[in-house]
C-alpha cells in the first residue's frame, strides 16, 4: 500500500474543497486520518471543509486547547482531535476516547506524532506542506481501506495543468 497521490491547492478555498471531495471518499465504516504538516500548513481547513461537506453547518474551530471535538450529528460520528499542545503520547488514553477509534467513526487526526503509540494506524494520511502562494497536498494509503479512499479520491479530484508538478485542482 504504498501508493502516493498528490495535487497543487492554490488557495485557502481550494484546501476546503479537497476536504470536501475527502469526505464524499470515505467509506461507511470508518477510517482513521491522519492530517500531517507544519504549523499553518492548512490541516484544519481541509477538516473545516471535510466537516462542513458532511452537513455541519456551525463553526468548525479548532480543537486546539480540547485536544477533540466531537461532531456527532451525522449519519456516522466524527472526532476531530489537535494533539499539537499533547505533552507525552499516553496523555491520549486521559481523553477518554477509546469509542472514539470504533468503526462506523472517522477519526480526523491533526499532529498525530504526538501521540505515536496511543492511536490506532492510520488508514490514510494526508500530508500537507507550503508551496509558492499555496499549498501541496499529498496523500498515502495505511490500509486496503485507505487504499479505497485514495482510489474514490483519485476519482473524484480532477487534475488540470501541462506537467507533474503544477496540476491543480479543478
Ligand atoms: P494548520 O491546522 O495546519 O495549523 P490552518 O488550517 O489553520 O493550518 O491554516 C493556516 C492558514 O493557511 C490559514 O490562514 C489558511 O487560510 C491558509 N491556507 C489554507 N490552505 C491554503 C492554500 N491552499 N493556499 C494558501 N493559504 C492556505
Ligand atoms: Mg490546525
Amino acid at each position: 500500500m504504498t501508493r502516493l497521490s498528490e495535487c497543487y491547492l492554490a488557495d485557502e478555498s481550494m484546501t476546503e474543497y479537497a476536504g470536501a471531495r475527502i469526505a464524499l471518499s470515505l467509506p461507511a465504516n470508518g477510517a482513521v486520518i491522519y492530517l500531517e504538516g507544519d504549523l499553518g500548513a492548512g490541516k484544519t481547513t481541509l477538516s473545516r471543509g471535510l466537516i462542513r461537506a458532511l452537513g455541519h453547518q456551525g463553526a468548525v474551530k479548532s480543537p486546539t486547547y480540547t485536544l477533540v471535538e466531537p461532531y456527532e450529528d451525522f449519519e456516522f460520528p466524527l472526532y476531530h482531535f489537535d494533539l499539537y499542545r499533547l505533552s507525552h503520547p499516553e496523555e491520549v488514553e486521559f481523553l477518554g476516547v477509546h469509542d472514539y477509534f470504533k468503526p462506523p467513526a472517522v477519526c480526523l487526526i491533526e499532529w498525530p506524532g504526538r501521540g505515536k503509540g496511543f492511536l490506532p494506524s492510520a488508514d490514510i494520511h494526508f500530508f500537507l506542506a507550503d508551496e509558492g502562494d499555496g499549498r501541496r497536498l499529498s496523500w498515502q494509503a495505511g490500509t486496503v481501506k485507505g487504499a479505497e479512499i485514495a482510489h474514490n479520491l483519485n476519482k473524484l479530484l480532477v487534475f488540470q495543468g501541462s506537467n507533474d508538478s503544477q496540476e491543480s485542482v479543478q
